[in-house]
């Protein structure tokens, strides 16, 4: 029986370590597939639409810092972009917000129509954010989307601290007439009121799944995780015999900006003449691995990468201990 390594807090590479996989998407599957045993565990996309300066941010961030067992991963995947990924031992809730939202307003119905499209296609829950004193009911197609959502809709009446009871009493008739089929919640995203009433209720509806991406516990973890397996992918797809098996690769560097990823890894071999293969003439060889794995990680972030790699002799990283529990090597 293989290992549900999804659930021990010790990552364990180790046990998919000889398969090779054609592409990230298929590691993505194989971790699915790893999961599938389990089965009363939740989990689930949860979209957060809304205006502009309601709270989507703020919201989204008290979600995913004040849970026990978080990650944050800006993976993105065909289906998704991810901003908030919230582990618990029997659930993942995969959070997005809406970026594209915040735009000229001749821009904004567009992009917001382009999401709400994704949304309603992809979510199994929608929180629907709103701002107390918020009335307007703009875009009259994007309401008609809310009101006929087939899946739950959470209508949130934001920033409650900024009002009273009055204020409160009149959005709650207002969004109940207007979003008849949401179950609404009053919150104060920024001081945490209400939040975690809200995310209970998520739970409950999440529908019964494995787990989307691995439970890794460490924050930063994920990304690297993945640029390194596509780095050493392409190792084992173009060098012979014991090369990629003397390779080890640390991604030093993760950077995320607006437009592109920064990415420097090392790819550590264990002789200088080991070294020599995997630069190749005149770097060729080298060259080769970092086109493809980017061109494989654009794929699987969704954005423009740009990764530097350089090779290190590390005599030691196969039998010293400290480093292949820094590698993830550890049982
Ligand atoms: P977004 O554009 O929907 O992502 O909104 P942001 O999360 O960026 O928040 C916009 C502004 O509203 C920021 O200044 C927040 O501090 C503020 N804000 C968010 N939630 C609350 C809240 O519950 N109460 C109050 N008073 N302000 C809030
Ligand atoms: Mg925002």
């Amino acid at each position: 029986m293989e290992k549900a390594f999804y659930k021990s807090k010790d990552f364990n590479i180790e046990s998919f370590k000889i398969e090779t996989f054609q592409t990230i998407s298929d590691l993505s599957l194989k971790f699915a597939i790893n999961s599938i045993a389990m089965t009363k565990h939740k989990a689930g996309f949860v979209n957060i639409i809304g205006n502009p300066n309601v709270g989507k941010s703020t919201l989204m961030n008290a979600f995913v810092g004040e849970r026990l067992s978080i990650i944050t991963s800006k993976a993105q995947t065909t289906r998704h972009r991810i901003l908030g990924i919230v582990n618990g031992d029997d659930f993942q809730v995969l959070l997005s917000d809406t970026p594209g939202i915040i735009k000229p307003a001749y821009q904004l119905q567009e992009s917001m129509m382009d999401f709400v499209k994704s949304a309603f296609e992809d979510a199994d829950i929608l929180l629907y954010l709103v701002e107390l004193g918020e009335k307007e009911l703009k875009d009259e197609a994007f309401f008609n989307k809310i009101t006929n959502a087939k899946i739950p809709v959470l209508l949130l009446i934001n920033k409650i601290d900024k009002g009273n009871e009055e204020l409160l009493s009149e959005a709650l008739k207002l969004w109940q007439e207007k979003v008849p089929n949401a179950e609404i919640f009053a919150i104060s995203a920024l001081q945490n009121f209400g939040v975690s009433e809200v995310f209970n209720r998520i739970i409950e509806l999440l529908p019964e799944s494995p787990p989307f991406y691995p439970k890794d516990q460490l924050t930063d973890k994920p990304e690297r995780f993945f640029v390194n397996e596509a780095i050493r992918e392409k190792i084992l797809m173009h060098y012979k015999k014991e090369i990629p098996y003397s390779v080890e690769i640390d991604t030093e560097e993760f950077f995320e900006d607006e437009n592109i990823i920064r990415i420097r890894s090392v790819i550590m071999v264990e002789r200088e003449t080991q070294k020599g293969i995997i630069i190749g003439h005149k770097g060729s060889a080298l060259k080769r691995v970092g086109v493809e794995a980017r061109k494989d990680l654009e794929k699987f972030f969704g954005k423009q990468i740009h990764l530097e790699l350089y090779v290190k002799v590390n005599k030691d990283w196969r039998s010293n201990e400290r480093q292949l529990r820094r590698f993830g090597y550890n049982n």
